[in-house]
């Protein structure tokens, strides 16, 4: 084991919800910036192996990485800020650490011995922290505990990072994320809550080095003071995390309250230059001056939760960047959508998205949706389920296949335009059995798809069962919907589009998890690009 790696672990407290996600990600831009190597990890308390099983509305989207995990939201910020791509050891939960020690016993290998919350689960999740420090590919790695400071389910989490404090004492640290209130009848900020917190923490034998206090206000002189020497930290370790109008805002005000530099000198290491967040700067300097604005319908049946569709509304921001655009996403349920609302709701729009998702709630409004941009000559951008209906919403209106469907939802309809694949039917276990993580496609050329990315061969990362029926590809493209991207290894399409319509692109893939600050998503550049042209003609 190398100890020359670095450790900074980020817990939080008095409640959850501070945004430790984004506060990870945004050190660890700094520290990118400065030119050490660094990457995020998620802890994650709960019992579930992934959360690839939970509801969106339970912990809003599920992230997939190309090595196929599905992971915590999260996963999507340390991505979107790094630019660089995590993999399944970047998220643990308390199942995954259970299973693995459960299957250890089973095997015989803890020798007779009591399996025990200490030392062996304990064990295990140091096990998987150190797992991203091997081979020295990682100057440090910043480890998220999920939950917050005082739950009786990250006991074992602060646990593991109390030994490892131990065991790499100058390799070590720790941040506290807290909140500082605001009491408008007192008309003051309270630190009580956060000396409350340390204390919990220091409960557990940990003492935080660094704490960074979310607040609506600025901490005065005096207050970072008191916090200071309540909570046994010095004065510098005091960081102000006001409330910002952007989550890329956060690495400029963690620059300014010099978080980068309290934690290098904590952790021994020479700050190098002084961060290059010039591309950065720039960036938001374009997010918040646009030169135009367009307004886009996101329809999906989870709409009242935004971070369930977190990537797609990220990546609209990237790509408004790019075309100097300002993205307003207009949410809407597809429940909310019938024959005589559809017109309302959808023709002041400039461009409709329909979302991934599963089941069949909410699923005739998703296929009206299709149909309306696609007579309407309305840009338009299906995603996973959404590129579905635009398959199922073509075979019945176009085709005249008046009962096609998927057969996720009508499992005996007799024109099964999108059906289960022959490996998935032997499957009967619902957690990571889909088609996850990146698969190659192939363009065709002089297609819409491939003028977007500029390129043939694309990769892209994929979360679904059910795939189009190539039984029906050849009367989809005599009718003019053209796949305009096949898998090269198993045919399957990956991308429609229409021929006589300005933009109308549906893919089989989830584009929204790759694009970052640094590389916004070619497909959602075009797109939002299609839907100024619209608005303009
Ligand atoms: N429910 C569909 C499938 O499993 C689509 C999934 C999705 O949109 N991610 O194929």
């Amino acid at each position: 084991m190398s100890n020359s790696v670095k450790y900074i672990f980020v817990t939080g407290g008095v409640t959850s919800s501070l945004g430790k996600g984004i506060i990870s990600a945004s050190l660890a831009k700094l520290l990118q910036a400065r030119g050490y190597s660094t990457t995020i990890q998620k802890l994650d308390p709960y019992i579930n192996i992934d959360p690839g099983t939970l509801n969106p509305y339970e912990h809003g989207e599920c992230y997939v990485t190309d090595d196929g995990a599905e992971t915590d939201l999260d996963l999507g910020h340390y991505e979107r800020f790094l630019n660089v791509p995590t993999s399944q050891a970047n998220n643990v939960t308390t199942g995954k650490i259970y299973q693995s020690v459960i299957e250890k016993e089973r095997k015989g290998e803890f020798l007779g011995k009591t399996v025990q919350v200490v030392p062996h689960i304990t064990d295990e999740i140091k096990r998987r922290i150190q797992l991203l420090s091997a081979n020295n590919k990682y100057d440090i790695v910043i480890t998220e505990i999920g939950g917050t400071v005082g739950d009786i389910e990250s006991l074992p989490y602060v646990e593991a990072v109390r030994q490892m404090m131990w065991e790499f004492e100058n390799d070590c640290i720790v941040i506290h994320l807290t909140l500082i209130p605001y009491l408008s009848a007192a008309g003051e900020l309270k630190t009580k809550p956060t000396q409350h917190s340390v204390k919990a923490l220091l409960e557990l034998g940990v003492q935080p080095d660094i704490l960074c206090c979310r607040t609506e206000h600025e901490l005065e002189l005096n207050l970072r003071k008191k916090i200071a020497k309540f909570c046994n930290v010095s004065m510098n370790a005091v960081i102000e995390a006001k409330d910002a109008s952007s989550i890329y805002d956060v690495p400029l005000l963690m620059q300014s309250e010099e978080l980068d530099k309290v934690v290098l000198e904590k952790l021994g290491l020479p700050k190098k230059s002084s961060p290059d967040l010039n591309k950065w700067k720039s960036f938001l300097e374009r997010l918040k001056n646009p030169k135009s604005e367009v307004n886009i319908a996101l329809i999906g049946k989870y709409v009242e939760l935004k971070d369930s569709y977190k990537s797609i509304s990220e990546a609209f921001i990237h790509a408004g960047v790019s075309n100097e655009t300002k993205v307003n996403l207009k949410w809407i349920h597809s429940d909310e959508l019938s024959k005589s609302s559809i017109e309302k709701k959808l023709s002041d729009l400039d461009g409709i998205l329909v979302a991934p998702g599963f089941g069949s709630r909410g699923i005739s409004g998703k296929i009206q949706a299709v149909e309306y941009a696609r007579k309407n000559k309305v840009p338009f951008l299906g995603i996973c389920l959404g590129m579905q209906c635009a398959a199922i919403e073509f075979a019945r209106n176009v085709l005249g296949l008046e009962d096609a469907h998927s057969t996720e939802i009508a499992e005996k309809t007799k024109s099964p335009v999108i059906s289960i694949m022959e490996e998935q039917k032997k499957i009967s276990d619902y957690g990571g059995t889909m088609r996850l993580g990146a698969y190659k496609c192939q363009l065709k050329p002089n297609s819409k798809i491939s003028e977007a990315y500029n390129k043939d061969n694309i990769s892209e990362r994929h979360r679904h069962r059910y795939e189009f029926n190539n039984d029906y590809l050849k009367e989809f493209e005599n009718k003019g919907m053209m796949a305009t991207g096949i898998n090269p290894e198993t045919g399957l399409v990956e991308v429609f589009e229409l021929k006589d319509h300005p933009w109308f692109v549906g893919v089989q893939f989830h584009p929204e998890y790759k694009s970052t600050v640094d590389q916004p998503h070619p497909l959602f550049v075009a797109f939002v690009n299609a839907t100024l042209k619209n608005k303009n003609k």
